[in-house]
This record gives structure tokens, sequence and C-alpha cells, in this order.
């Protein structure tokens, strides 16, 4: 993987998968612009890609900025209601999961940030963000899971993801289907 910052734009993930046979580009509210390649490309090719669609992308980022303006925001007692609510279902719903596949985690913590849904420490230490209760369960779910399985691999490895299918299956649908919700 390698970056290129743009100007304009920010930050320009270019990444090579050897699946892709010609460079794709793709702009997302929650990862920013990614540059894919086939493994035979430069990565400046990569890189004269992105500038010959740079007017693109700029559209397509101001474009989902629109959209999400009109996403009605929670007010501050909104988000006060949603944190008693996460701090009374989460926590159970994580000892539930974490005991049905035997998993062992130090503590929790509900937390308000807009950059993850989750997180998990070294520590063994999970933190959880109060949105996730306006999620659909399944993908509630899929998050907890998420974390647990970090308590195992704390990188994004094959052996984190064959776990993770392992008691999530479809984990990777679920993990498309979570971009479309935004964090408040
Ligand atoms: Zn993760």
């Amino acid at each position: 993987m390698r970056l290129y910052k743009d100007p304009d734009v920010g930050d320009v993930v270019l990444r090579k998968n050897r699946r892709s046979r010609r460079i794709t580009l793709r702009v997302s509210p929650a990862k920013g612009v990614t540059v894919t390649l086939p493994w035979f490309a430069l990565y400046s090719q990569g890189v004269a890609a992105f500038k010959a669609r740079k007017s693109w992308v700029l559209e397509t980022i101001e474009r989902q900025r629109e959209r999400f303006k009109d996403e009605p925001q929670p007010s501050p007692e909104e988000i006060e209601t949603m944190r008693a609510e996460a701090k009374k279902v989460l926590p159970v719903r994580l000892k539930e999961l974490a005991e049905q596949y035997s998993f062992e985690y130090n503590q929790v913590r509900i937390k308000h940030n807009s950059s993850n849904w989750g997180s998990c420490s070294r520590k063994g230490n999970i933190n959880l963000n109060l949105n996730l209760v306006r999620l659909p369960d399944d993908l509630r779910d899929y998050v907890l899971l998420h974390e647990l399985c970090h308590l195992r691999h704390p990188d994004h490895g094959k052996g984190f993801h064959d776990l993770l299918e392992s008691i999530c299956p479809g984990h990777r649908q679920k993990e498309k289907e979570l971009r479309k919700y935004r964090i408040f």
C-alpha cells in the first residue's frame, strides 16, 4: 500500500489487488479515496489515473457531503438517550456473546466518537460506540464479534477473518452494510 497526498483531496490510498485487472477508483465517505491496482501496475500509474479523474473525485466527495447534510443530526439530548440505552444494552450483549464463544475481555467502555464503531486494546479492553444502538441487531452483533475476535488476532489477517467468519457467517457482507450507516 502507498499513500499519495493530493493538495485538494488529501490522502489517496493506492492498493494492489491480485484479483483486479484494471485500475479502479473509489470514493467512500468512511474510507476516503482508494485507487486499486492490478499487481503488475506501477504505483505511478495509479497516481496518474487518480490525477486524470481528479475532478470526478472532487465532485463525488462534494455530492456525498451534500447527501449527509440533509440527514438530521441528533440533538445533545438524543445523544444522551442513546448513551443511556447503550450502557444498558451493549455490555450485556457483549458478555452474552463472549460467553457463547469463550472470549475473555478485560473491561468494556461506551464511547462517543465519530471515527469507529468499536475498538479493542492490547490489554483486552473493548470500547463500543454508543451509536451501535442505532444499528439493526445483526450489524450490532457483527461489530461486537469483530472486536471480540481482536482479543485473539489484533490485526485483520487471515486468522482474524477465518475466526470471525466461523462465528459470524457472511461477515464481509455485514462489513459492507455497515458502511451505509453514519456515526454521529
Ligand atoms: Zn478490526
